[in-house]
């Protein structure tokens, strides 16, 4: 507990308040009289809660106690619904005014027991591979048409009427993640159906990752309802594996490569997914509300650990930091564990972010800004701030955060994060804090997302950032307006 600075801030002022009282009405002439101490700046309690923050391993804990209690939790699951219920109520121990469980309809799928992919010719031998999210099942096998590159197979003409279409383009590592985001909706999201509708049986992708070991990583495709083609990823090694293999049939050295494909994915009956939603209410200005989350759901392979236990972690910890020092912001602080980030909807259904900023959009206008958290444990490097931050809150945040190494960068934020992005687009500004992602890849969506992989002080450091962050904004009276039009006005 940490409200020792100001608690003695407050005894020093009613202590001294009696000028001319009779304790102080003949100081010793030796003794200096101390002057009263002003209550502490939200700047100064920020960066109280920042260093206090790199010594607490609350986000640690949390993700430990998780992952180990609930393991992977799919989206749209019974594991996910277990781990929202239970994570309302330790909320609620831990000392939030409110936690919720917010319930949305939600089409779950469900991976088949026995994903296999496998070379049947010229040279006979198992692949690691795992079927995409929403893709659908099937046991095919047919000749392989291997591309480098997603462009390669947008240009060719050459017909794969019956073939498998494979791309084993490698994805290029960046702390931002660039390759990710230009290859995942691109390749992943709609190769599927591209490949489909030229007229093959089967689609596989080289993993979207940036490691060499034999882990296939898991990510949604766009819903095919059943109606699609198998869809695979496999494993970066049996990416290339497969590249030497086309490359001797290019050169007439071996036939033609043939493959063997199994999912056994179903897509159940309709059913819902869960938002958590706690709050410490604000003492000035409830209704004004700072919205901060990370997605509660996780991919099935690993126990979702970086992706996403750490980012809803980061949030939670932070909001936890102010409770712990006996603090109670201006304004309110919801923290929101976002169910069902990781797969696709058909049309008129989305995700938790998509759910919770269609419950909660007449309050939108209220919402003074979103942080959200979804891209591992690694520390935080830059922080984009709304584009009418003026140069004074710049100036504050470059205080706060350049003693944990982050640069606050000049180039304002523009968007949301996966779960944010609808309530910018609702004109909510959001606040970036930007973390490192050079290693994020090697492990994301993976049997590897494990809580071994997060190091702790790493991400003691994003909460620092976080909670100083965080009290800048909830306790304050600034307010962030959206100089670009949203998409609706556009
Ligand atoms: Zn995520």
């Amino acid at each position: 507990m940490k409200i020792a600075a100001v608690a003695f801030a407050a005894l020093v002022f009613a202590g001294f308040s009696g000028i001319g009282g009779p304790a102080l009405a003949k100081p010793k002439p030796m003794m200096p009289v101390p002057k009263p101490v002003p209550a502490l700046t939200p700047e100064a309690q920020a960066a109280i809660l920042r260093d206090d923050a790199l010594q607490s391993n609350v986000a640690y804990q949390w993700v430990s106690d998780i992952t180990t209690r609930f393991g992977a939790r799919p989206a749209g699951s019974a594991k996910e619904r277990a781990a929202g219920e239970w994570a309302a109520s330790r909320l609620k121990a831990m000392g939030f005014d409110t936690a919720v469980v917010e319930s949305f309809p939600y089409h779950a799928w469900v991976r088949g027991a026995n994903d296999s992919i496998e070379v049947t010719g010229p040279f006979p031998q198992k692949l690691v591979g795992v079927a995409l999210g929403g893709s659908t099942a099937g046991d095919v096998e047919a000749e392989a048409a291997v591309f480098e590159s997603w462009q390669t197979f947008l240009d060719s003409t050459i017909d794969v009427t019956g073939k498998i279409v494979v791309i084993i383009q490698p994805m290029a590592r960046s702390t931002a993640g660039e390759g990710y985001g230009a290859m995942s909706g691109a390749i992943r999201w709609a190769g599927p159906q591209a490949a489909q509708k030229r007229g093959a049986v089967g689609f596989v992708l080289r993993s979207l990752s940036t490691d060499d070991h034999r882990f296939p990583h898991a990510g949604a495709t766009n819903w095919s309802d059943g109606k699609g083609i198998p869809a695979m990823a496999i494993s970066a090694p049996d990416a290339e594996q497969l590249g030497r293999i086309a490359a001797m049939q290019r050169k007439g050295e071996a036939g033609p490569v043939r493959l063997h494909m199994v999912s056994g994915a179903v897509f159940p009956p309709l059913g819902t997914s869960v938002n958590v939603v706690a709050e410490i209410k604000g003492s000035e200005h409830p209704e004004q509300v700072v919205v901060i989350g990370g997605h509660l759901d996780s991919w099935d392979l690993g126990t979702g650990a970086i992706d996403d236990g750490a980012g809803h972690a980061i949030a939670i910890a932070a909001a936890k930091a102010i409770l712990d020092h006996g603090l109670r912001p201006k304004r309110t602080i919801r923290v929101v564990l976002w169910g069902s980030e990781e797969m696709s909807q058909p049309d008129g259904f989305g995700s938790g972010g998509f759910n919770y900023a269609r419950a909660h959009a007449s309050e939108a206008g209220n919402m003074v800004a979103a942080m959200e958290a979804d891209f591992g444990a690694d520390k935080v490097i830059t922080a984009s701030l709304p584009a009418t931050a003026d140069t004074a809150y710049g100036k504050t945040m470059n205080r706060l955060l350049t003693p944990l190494g982050i640069a606050v960068k000049r180039e304002p934020s523009t968007e949301g994060d996966s779960d944010t992005d609808v309530l910018h687009d609702l004109g909510v500004p959001c606040l970036t804090l930007n973390q490192d992602g050079y290693d994020y890849f090697n492990t994301h969506h993976t049997p590897d997302d494990v809580l071994d992989r997060i190091h702790p002080e790493n991400l003691n450091q994003v909460v620092a950032a976080w909670s100083a962050t965080l009290w800048m904004v909830a306790d304050s009276d600034i307010s962030f307006t959206r100089p670009e039009p949203t998409k609706a006005e556009k």
